[in-house]
């Protein structure tokens, strides 16, 4: 069995997959500030960025979680993968041939090369669905799709398959290639017999399905034959690839235009993403075989961006929230079902959320059929606020025309307001709640209250039976717009206190450092002398600086390989102290004024270290006796004056 990864390759690994695209594949990123890019963070729910990312160091940090590492951390964190998978993962994108150590000792739990065998194990059984597509065999899968419009070019666009009859087809062709039993069945794409593997999909019309990144890393099947007892729609099983609460089918093929136009549209099935994709709506996905989940909703949310500021949308209400979520519904009762119980959940979410029906009852893939591209486009625009649609469903179910209905409807909808969490909307909604009953402002106010004091105690004894509100950090907390406002020593009890100026000078001299040493003047802050720091924990990380060779070293290999070396020289917590001091943004951003502000500080520590040194020595002289001390005295005095003179020098130059 291969062993360990060799070093050069992990270090040449992190040198070519540039971190700015990886994160930015999973990650909406955008400037903040020199060198540094922010996002909302993939870890940790919440609504404003602190996730930052410094492309020139190779790092990332997160000021509200504290997560922070380079970018394979970043790639084994978010996929949950090993050490060596991870840099398996990124070598594949960017073409770097690993090499092992022969014989050395593997990483427990992982065998090398495991995920990039059943990606490939997918890529090959995505190619042979799609020639099995154009075979004799596959006419009833061709004549499924021109049914629905979708001729040979949108099939190839999609990478829709046929998956042969028989129960052996795909199991001979990875065989063929050279695919072990037990990659095989680690692939899902096998079921497990009394005699062996045999083929998942039979005789079924197959999507790949495809991750972020565009690796096939599952499929969906649909049943094309009269005698297939199975299921309607088949999906690939939990796999190390494949987990059905992430996964988003079209996400590959719509993420640029999301991020771009701030709107997803989440639509029911396979044929309804390709149908939506080809009328013009290209942020289109699906979930696969699974309701739309929390995971999913993080995933987009962090597509979509920055929701709290910029780039929002204008509701009917006048209240401004982030890009838009637009769920489809076929207008049936199911449909309106999903709709209010999805109104039962994170609320966070839901105020982005938009509801698009078709009252025909029609899905996207019927109504590009029946009407036309622009009738899908038409369905996405005429989309309505869910907490709008909703109310209006309740309300549609009393008869307005009399006294008792309309008092009905309020009866019904008032409590849905009532658990609007974001009290802003609640009166808007109140309001426009009086205008679609006909009926007085006040008294629906007022029936609103009252539902809230029932919503509330009915809230309170659900509180009291233990179920918690998750402990991240929300918006309501201030969830931070940068760092600084996360008190850091929550989370690492030997961070620095941030009101201590001293402190701050110190942490700042160390961000300088650690981001620009091109501008450090290196002589000088490598002869500080150990103690040079008086926070401990970034007295730890100046000894890894000088560990590192210090700053001198950083011109010659290059910041981020520099930077790479500092971390590993710091053990434990402090290589993340490090990380997060590399990616804090500069109080000074702007390009022409940096090198002032970096030798600012770094000039600053150095000139607060000389004058310790020289009250100190002052000190020493006033104990002194010039007479009976002598020799000693001329000695002290001499190094006062030198140390007077260094500052003097560093302070004219400044
Ligand atoms: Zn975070």
């Amino acid at each position: 069995m291969a062993g360990r990864i060799r070093r050069e390759d992990v270090d040449a690994v992190r040198e070519r997959a540039r971190i700015e695209e990886i994160v930015g594949e999973h990650v909406t990123l955008k400037p903040a500030g020199v060198g540094s890019m922010k996002g909302l963070c993939p870890f940790h729910d919440e609504r404003t960025p602190s996730f930052h990312v410094r492309p020139p160091v190779g790092l990332w940090h997160c000021f509200g979680c504290s997560e922070g590492g380079d970018v394979i951390s970043f790639v084994e964190k978010l996929h949950g993968l090993g050490f060596a998978e991870a840099v398996e993962h990124l070598a594949g994108r960017v073409g770097v041939q690993l090499r092992y150590e022969e014989g050395g000792p593997a990483r427990p739990g992982e065998e090398p090369g495991r995920r990039q065998r059943l990606l490939e194990a997918h890529r090959h059984a995505a190619a042979y669905f799609a020639e099995q597509l154009l075979s004799p065999a596959a006419a009833p899968a061709r004549a499924f799709l021109s049914e629905r419009s979708f001729d040979r070019d949108a099939a190839a666009q999609f990478g829709v398959g046929f998956a042969p009859q028989g129960w052996d087809a795909l199991l001979r062709h990875l065989r063929g290639r050279g695919f072990t039993e037990p990659e095989l069945t680690a692939s899902g794409l096998m079921s497990q017999g009394n005699r062996g593997l045999y083929d998942r999909f039979r005789g079924r019309l197959v999507w790949p399905i495809r991750d972020v990144t565009g690796d096939v890393v599952g499929f969906g099947a649909r049943r094309l034959f009269e005698e297939d007892t199975g299921p309607k729609y088949l999906n690939s099983p939990e796999t190390a690839l494949y987990h059905k609460a992430t996964v988003l089918y079209g996400i590959d093929l719509a993420k640029r235009e999301i991020a771009k136009r701030k709107q997803v549209v989440v639509v029911e099935g396979y044929t309804d993403v390709m149908a939506a994709h080809l009328s013009g709506v290209p942020t289109a996905v699906a979930t696969c075989g699974t309701a739309f989940g929390p995971d999913h909703a993080r995933i987009l949310r962090r597509l979509l961006g920055d929701t709290s500021v910029g780039g929002g949308v204008q509701l009917a209400t006048g209240a401004s929230v982030g890009g838009e979520i637009i769920f489809t519904f076929d207008g049936d009762e199911a449909g309106q079902k999903a709709a209010l119980r999805a109104f039962g959940e994170d609320q966070r979410f839901y105020a982005q959320t938009f509801v698009a029906v078709e009252p025909g009852g029609m899905d996207p893939c019927e109504l590009r059929q029946e009407r036309g591209p622009d009738a899908v486009k038409a369905l996405v625009a005429g989309r309505q606020p869910l907490f709008e649609f909703v109310i209006r469903s309740t309300i549609a179910a009393h008869n307005l025309n009399t006294a008792e209905g309309r008092v009905g409807a309020l009866r019904a909808s008032a409590p849905i307001v009532a658990r609007i969490r974001d009290a802003a909307l609640r009166p808007e909604y109140a309001r426009m709640l009086g205008g679609w009953l006909g009926m007085e402002g006040e008294s629906v106010l007022q029936a609103v209250a009252a539902a809230g004091r029932s919503v509330d105690a009915d809230a309170r004894s659900r509180d009291a039976r233990g179920r918690q509100e998750p402990t991240v950090p929300g918006p309501q907390r201030g969830d931070g717009d940068g760092p600084g406002r996360q008190g850091m020593s929550r989370t690492r009890p030997t961070a620095p206190d941030r009101a201590d100026p001293v402190a701050r000078l110190e942490r700042n001299a160390l961000e300088a450092v650690l981001q620009h040493p091109g501008l450090v003047d290196a002589a000088a802050f490598d002869a500080l002398p150990a103690d040079a720091f008086s926070v401990p924990a970034l007295r730890a990380v100046h000894e890894a600086i000088r560990a590192a060779g210090g700053v001198g070293t950083a011109v010659s290999e290059g910041d981020s390989a520099w930077v790479e070396r500092v971390r590993e020289e710091a053990a434990g917590p402090v290589g993340g102290l490090v990380t997060e001091l590399a990616v804090t943004p500069l109080p000074e951003d702007r390009p022409d004024a940096l090198e002032d502000y970096v030798r600012g500080v770094v000039g600053g520590l150095i000139d607060l270290g000389l004058t310790r040194q020289i009250a100190d020595a002052r000190g020493r002289l006033q104990r002194m006796d010039p007479e009976a001390d002598g020799e000693a005295y001329q000695v002290a005095f001499a190094e006062l004056v030198a140390v007077e003179g260094r500052r003097r020098a560093l302070r004219v130059r400044d």
